[in-house]
């Protein structure tokens, strides 16, 4: 089987990774010519709307997937007359919009932070107003990273921010005073049947993820299947999805979905039966789903800007190297590490052994 994946991106690498022992083949359409993913399959070196390479990728694969949510919805359109895409058209149309997002929340008694759709400077006094502060602003598309955001804390920070944003579309939200954030890992079949991997606590720099710990039994495991759920019920959707939720006031907020396989749901390659990418790839290829469940006790240090020393990595114990073959460049993902250990003391201590290295 052959699958096309818009974007050649570290993800689109690691689903090859995962794919190619099932016998897949892969194609990634991306325009830069430096695409990680370029290692592990053809590819089409072209723009996300150039009908010529879509139409080209669409024959030539038995079906297409993506590895980034903000592709333009006309590719989508176009390449679903051809051949079968997952996951859908709507579910990226929502998930590339956080208003959009937001809203499906709301719809589904899904519990989000306060949150308003800002098109002016004036909209956002509005909103300051009865949001209050301190309040985030944030692009309703294409932010990623912390990138296309901005914390409002006090008036001052309200002047003139609306331009400073791009004056773009959008979206106001209260500030969750969390006690800390968790995404879920889930997955769900053409035929609906859904398994969800453990929770997994996950630690921020500047917006930027930099440490995944996998949880046990945690106590809103139940909570966050439920509200995810009903997200990928409505959506009808298939492949697997990344849910990040604030914990606050010993419940959870939604952040945002993100409609592919995720960065806090790397440590599953080593930490769970399946990986991610792997059940990614069953789903949307109509396969059996595999097991989500916890090898062990897992976690995964983002690499931002360089990856350290090949040597010094791997021979630190229970530690698995995950180098994307990307120009090291400061603020850019350009490699994981993920450890898998016995015990939590154990894993804590590896931690710890991992955080030396990048802080050398
Ligand atoms: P996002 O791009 O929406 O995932 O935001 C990136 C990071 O900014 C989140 O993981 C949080 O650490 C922080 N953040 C985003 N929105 C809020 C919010 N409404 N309240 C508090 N922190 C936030």
């Amino acid at each position: 089987m052959k699958i096309g994946v818009i974007g050649g991106g570290q993800l689109g690498r690691m689903l090859a990774l995962a794919g190619t022992p099932l016998g897949m083949n892969f194609a990634f359409l991306d325009p830069a010519p430096d695409a990680c993913a370029a290692a592990l399959g053809e590819h089409l070196r072209a723009d996300y709307g150039d009908q010529d390479h879509l139409r080209q990728l669409a024959d030539e694969v038995d079906l297409v997937t993506f590895e980034f949510e903000s592709v333009p919805a006309e590719t989508v359109a176009f390449l679903s007359q051809f051949v079968p895409v997952y996951p859908s058209a709507e579910a990226l149309r929502i998930a590339r919009d956080r208003w959009f997002e937001k809203s499906m929340f709301k719809d589904l008694g899904i519990p989000t932070p306060a949150f308003a759709d800002i098109q002016s400077q004036a909209d956002l006094d509005a909103a300051v107003a009865s949001i209050g502060l301190p309040a985030v602003l944030k692009t309703r598309t294409l932010g990623y990273d912390g990138k296309g955001q901005k914390v409002l804390r006090k008036p001052e920070d309200v002047v003139d921010t609306f331009a400073e944003l791009g004056s773009v579309s959008c979206l106001l939200e209260g500030f969750v005073p969390f006690t800390g954030e968790v995404s879920l890992i889930a997955v769900r079949a053409r035929d609906g049947e859904t398994r969800f991997y453990p929770l997994v606590h996950n630690t921020h720099d500047s917006g930027i993820l930099k440490l995944s710990v996998a949880s046990t039994d945690h106590p809103l495991q139940a909570l966050a299947e439920d509200y995810s759920s009903r997200v990928l019920k409505q959506l009808n959707y298939v492949g697997v999805m990344a849910f990040e939720f604030f914990e606050v006031d010993g419940g959870l907020k939604a952040n945002e979905i993100a409609p592919r396989v995720h960065n806090s749901g790397h440590w599953t390659t080593e930490g769970a039966e399946c990986s991610q990418f792997e059940n990614h790839l069953r789903a949307v290829a109509g396969l059996p789903l595999g097991s989500t469940a916890k090898v062990g006790e897992s976690a995964m240090l983002n690499f931002i800007g360089v990856v350290p020393p090949v040597e010094k990595v791997i021979a630190i114990e229970d530690c698995h190297l995950h180098h994307y073959g990307k120009a090291f460049k400061a603020g850019r993902k350009v490699g994981h590490a993920n450890l898998r250990c016995a015990d939590m003391a154990t894993l804590q201590a590896q931690i710890v052994k991992v955080e030396a290295l990048i802080a050398e």
